[in-house]
């Protein structure tokens, strides 16, 4: 069964127009599925019986249901873990900044690049997300929260990048006009620094940010903490993150996760230096946020402030992530673990 929530204004228009439903219905249905944030077709006062009859009969429609949800005490940060059709769990999060609100979303289940300090992949991929599940969690958060969403930031559970198709169908619907309309501008998609797919999305010439998860500053060091690494080597990613630069015009973002005596000392801040100097660039600070299966420790924070400063004295934009969420399992992949967890020992923890 075609899976309708993924098919693009066009698509959707020939699709209807194959069943001799008229243009303005396919409009109509574009409309509850992507403004209205519609949760099945039987919402969808205006068409008429038979054709929602033909609709739930001929075509899948994605909808997620809230397993959970953790509200920070700190912010009003929220962590959403949502089910899927098929029972998957996957994670979002729901962020009030001054300039907007943002909603950061899972591009897969589970993950395969095997990141050393990260939770999503302990237990690998599990299987990659439709356009119209991820799509789904933003209008899901959409309505629970019924505020407007002004951002998104693939930078959930997932490496977005090796579900290339998908995320570039979810990108055109997101910024659809007939959707909600988000401006390219307004969504970072971040990678752990697959380089062929790097090329291949500078090539799409989008107005988005991409943010690459460097994390460290010499081969050796990068390949400890990131499997990627022993793929494409840091000239390879850095090429193409030069490439990226001269197609879009787009300044991008690195991020460097400082892990307590890993990569948090004077020297990597030097050598990151180094390496950064001629990109037009800004840096994102993450202060890791240990995990319990690894043994990675949070850099002291007089090392963190230090680390900011000389990039700062050395020209390079920096900022430290302000830690949303952190008490509500803010890490990407923490929350669905420990839901998981639980289930299996049969009781809530909290
Ligand atoms: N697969 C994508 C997006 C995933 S996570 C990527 O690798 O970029 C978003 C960011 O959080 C990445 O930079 C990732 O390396 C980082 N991250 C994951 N787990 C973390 C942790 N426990 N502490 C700090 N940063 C973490």
């Amino acid at each position: 069964m075609i899976d309708i929530k993924s098919l693009n204004l066009e698509e959707l228009i020939l699709e209807m127009e194959s069943r001799n439903e008229k243009k303005f219905r396919a409009k109509q249905l574009y409309e509850w599925m992507h403004q209205k944030l519609a949760r099945g077709f039987e919402e969808m006062s205006n068409l008429p019986k038979e054709m929602r009859t033909l609709l739930m009969e001929r075509y899948s429609y994605t909808s997620l249901k809230i397993a959970r949800v953790q509200e920070s005490k700190v912010d009003q940060t929220r962590k959403y873990l949502f089910e899927l059709s098929d029972g998957n769990l996957v994670e979002s999060v729901w962020m009030k900044y001054k300039f907007g609100n943002s909603v950061c979303i899972s591009s897969q289940v589970g993950c395969k690049m095997g990141c050393r300090f990260c939770a999503s992949t302990l237990d690998g991929l599990e299987r990659s997300l439709l356009p119209s599940e991820m799509i789904d969690q933003i209008y899901a958060i959409a309505k629970d929260t019924g505020e407007k969403v002004s951002n998104v930031v693939v930078m959930g559970t997932g490496e977005p990048l090796d579900n290339y198709d998908n995320l570039i169908r979810f990108i055109q619907l997101l910024t659809d006009e007939h959707g909600l309309n988000i401006s390219q501008r307004n969504i970072t998609v971040s990678t752990c620094g697959i380089v062929p797919e790097i090329m291949k999305l500078a090539e799409e010439k989008l107005q988005i940010t991409l943010a690459i998860s460097l994390h460290a500053t010499t081969d050796q060091k990068r390949q400890a903490l990131m499997p990627v690494a022993n793929k494409y080597s840091l000239e390879e990613l850095l090429g193409a993150c030069r490439f990226y630069f001269q197609q879009t015009g787009r300044r991008l973002t690195f991020e460097y996760s400082l892990v307590g005596g890993v990569n948090d000392t004077e020297e990597d801040a030097r050598e990151l230096i180094g390496l950064l100097r001629h990109f037009n660039c800004h840096v994102n600070l993450i202060p890791v946020n240990p995990i319990k299966e690894r043994e990675y420790v949070e850099s002291a924070n007089a090392q963190i402030q230090a680390f900011k400063n000389k990039l700062e004295k050395n020209g390079i934009n920096v900022t430290i992530r302000r830690e949303m969420g952190r008490d509500i399992d803010g890490a990407c992949g923490q929350l669905r673990r420990r839901h998981s967890e639980e289930q299996q020992s049969g009781g809530i923890r909290r």
